[in-house]
């Protein structure tokens, strides 16, 4: 199942995915007929700033089990497993700020939304761009950012490449030439981590 990926590192801050996002979830879902729209548009995807002046993509993480989801008594937030994906039913929510409580990411918004009864506040969060799925579409937000900070892809995949990049990046900065396979070096390197897994296994047992 595929996932927004966030890399935070690529962010440049150029707010091109929180614009994408609006107009996606218009009713009008063009840019310039979404300026005009009462309630305007807003993002489902909101830029911090950090620390070191960089920003930082924020979204909801489609949590498993949602704390959200359990905090909200009237029952409006629910999942869609085949997308891995959790929504928000507009008609249902009371507006009574218990899922932005439970959020550990501070995701949830609340105001007024083009798919929601007019004028009622509703929880707003990011819906995963389903429609757009169905529809053979990529999520917004990622088709709008140009500098890799957002990827679609497997989960798994997105994980097994995070470690395979973590690990160049310890080798590459420790400084340690590895020994080749069958000499000395190699030898003792090998019977240091046997030393250690042994003792790690004896302080264990
Ligand atoms: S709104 Fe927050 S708690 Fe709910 S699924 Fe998204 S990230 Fe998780
Ligand atoms: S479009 Fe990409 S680079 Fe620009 S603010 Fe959004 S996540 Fe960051």
């Amino acid at each position: 199942m595929k996932q927004v990926v966030v890399h935070p590192e690529k962010c440049v801050g150029c707010m091109q995915c929180t614009v994408a996002c609006a107009v996606a979830h218009s009713s009008s879902r063009t840019l310039y007929a979404a300026l005009l729209e009462e309630p305007l548009p807003r993002s489902r995807i909101h830029i911090g700033s950090t620390r070191f002046g960089r920003g930082f993509p924020n979204r909801c993480r489609h949590c498993d089990p949602a704390p959200c989801m359990r905090a909200c008594l009237p029952g409006a937030i629910y999942r869609v497993s085949e997308y891995g994906t959790v929504l928000v039913d507009p008609d249902k929510c009371i507006n009574c700020a218990s899922c932005a409580m439970a959020c550990p990411f501070g995701v949830i918004r609340y105001h007024e939304d083009a798919w929601a009864q007019p004028g009622k506040t509703v929880a707003v969060k990011c819906d995963n761009c389903l429609s757009r799925q169905l529809r053979g579409l990529i999520p917004a937000c990622v088709e709008a950012c140009k500098s890799g900070a957002l990827g679609f892809e497997e989960m798994d995949r997105a994980q097994r490449r995070k470690t395979d990049a973590v690990s160049d990046t310890v080798w590459s900065t420790s400084g340690v030439v590895l020994p080749a396979a069958g000499s000395i070096g190699f030898e003792l390197l090998h019977a240091q981590k046997k030393a250690m897994v042994e003792m790690a296994q004896t302080s264990r047992a």
